[in-house]
């Protein structure tokens, strides 16, 4: 079956991605860890669809959850990089990102065998004119980067860069989240929070409009996503709304996604969009 669109995981604990949590990172083991549960979760959803999906893996979950990463290899799921410590790009140095980088492969290559040629930045935050942030992933092997998100989103985004997949000048290829113009709306359909909010009717719609011209669904989760049984810990009300709502209606959104459209890994889609075996 030809791969035209890619369904990605970001792998990480519910108190890696959320900014107030996040910086603490000496509280981080008095948070109780629900990743494996999460993802188990989403492992079952995705094995009953005979979808295979990219999971951009936290160094830190890899590294206390070694198991659950040779499960999700064993089920023939690709493995790729989300950092080590889920910080943002844009604020470490090019020797901190490399550490970064080189601290999340030495966890993860002896779990998975093969060396990942996949990565996605924390937040989405590189954007397209840290040129740095590309030579060094490639340094590290890596062929595609799915970290610009090409608006702007409160956290993050770059309004600039090119909404397409697309081949970087030094030969890196990017798969930007999808994101669509429609008619006065820039509606970034990708996955996350925004899958959650809108309703279905309209993201189909969108994936309709994507696949007529020509262009993947380019799609991110999180397994935290998919976890109804946490009851809003010491978050910001911000964050009860972009990490907490819609939880409950999700799986079942997913369930119709998968019914209306096909996914496979992003490395796969990449390998058949850049030409190489
Ligand atoms: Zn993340």
């Amino acid at each position: 079956m030809v791969i035209r669109n890619a369904f990605t995981i970001d792998l990480e604990e519910w108190f890696h991605g959320l900014t107030s949590t996040n910086p603490q990172v000496e509280r981080w083991p008095t948070f109780e860890s629900r990743v494996v549960a999460a993802t188990e979760r989403l492992l079952a959803l995705l094995a009953r669809h005979k979808v295979q999906a990219t999971f951009f893996t936290l160094g830190h979950v890899a590294d206390h959850h070694p198991a659950l990463i040779e499960q999700i290899a064993d089920a023939g799921h690709e493995i790729a990089l989300h950092g080590y410590f889920h910080r943002f790009v844009h604020k470490l140095s090019p020797d901190d990102f490399a550490r970064e980088i080189e601290r999340t492969l030495e966890v993860l290559q002896p779990l998975v065998g093969t060396p990942p040629i996949g990565h996605r930045a924390p937040y989405f935050s590189i954007r397209s004119t840290m040129g740095w942030a590309f030579d060094i992933l490639q340094r590290f092997g890596i062929r595609y980067d799915s970290s610009l998100f090409p608006m702007r989103a409160l956290l993050y985004g770059d309004a600039d860069a090119p909404r397409q997949p697309h081949r970087r000048p030094q030969g890196l290829w990017e798969y930007p989240p999808s994101i669509l113009k429609m008619g006065r709306l820039t509606l970034p359909v990708g996955g996350g929070f925004y899958f959650r909010a809108l309703p279905y009717s309209l993201l189909r719609r969108a994936y309709q409009r994507l696949t007529q011209q020509g262009q993947p669904i380019i799609f991110y989760l999180h397994p935290w996503e998919l976890d109804t049984g946490q009851r809003y810990p010491h978050v910001t009300p911000r964050e009860r709304l972009t990490h907490y709502h819609g939880r409950d209606r999700l799986a079942a959104k997913l369930e119709r996604l998968f019914a209306d459209f096909t996914f496979g890994p992003l490395g796969t889609l990449h390998r058949a969009m850049a030409g190489v075996a």
